[in-house]
């Protein structure tokens, strides 16, 4: 399905899919992008459906969890460092493997219901771009699919 065209300082429609464009600011850091996502579903007139929230990296990914305590996105990135430490004997030359294994654990999408034109998100989730070799601007892909 082709959306009508749109214009938005923040988003450029393609097609189907909406793009925004984040710009991090530290070589590990969990972004809210929430409003990013909700912005690009108003713009998409789909009431009911899912939106499909997919991150076209391989050092950063997206995952859902809470935001109204800072300290959970905190934690999170902080046992993450634990589990894979930035040096320990990897291959990859390009000296970020710690960066690659993070994102593909978290992994590189998200898919959120839609009713009634809101993401059915619960009262303490929030949708997250998770940073793992900033700082660097970056790309999300807002793709949302009507029900039939
Ligand atoms: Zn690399």
């Amino acid at each position: 399905m082709k959306l009508p065209a749109a214009s938005c300082g923040k988003c450029a429609l393609q097609n189907s899919t909406m793009i925004f464009t984040i710009n991090t600011r530290s070589q590990f850091e969990m972004v809210d992008i929430t409003d990013g996502v909700r912005s690009a579903l108003r713009k998409s007139n789909i009431l009911n459906g899912v939106c499909h929230v997919f991150v076209p990296h391989t050092t950063a990914a997206v995952t859902i969890n809470e935001n109204a305590d800072p300290d959970v996105p905190r934690d999170i990135l902080t046992v993450l460092d634990k589990l894979i430490p930035l040096s320990n004997n990897y291959r990859h030359s390009e000296g970020n493997s710690a960066a690659h294994v993070k994102a593909s654990l978290i992994g590189a999408s998200e898919t959120i219901l839609v009713e009634e034109g809101e993401l059915a998100l619960g009262t303490w989730q929030s949708i997250f771009f998770c940073e793992f070799d900033g700082p660097r601007t970056r790309r999300v892909m807002v793709s949302v699919i009507p029900a039939a």
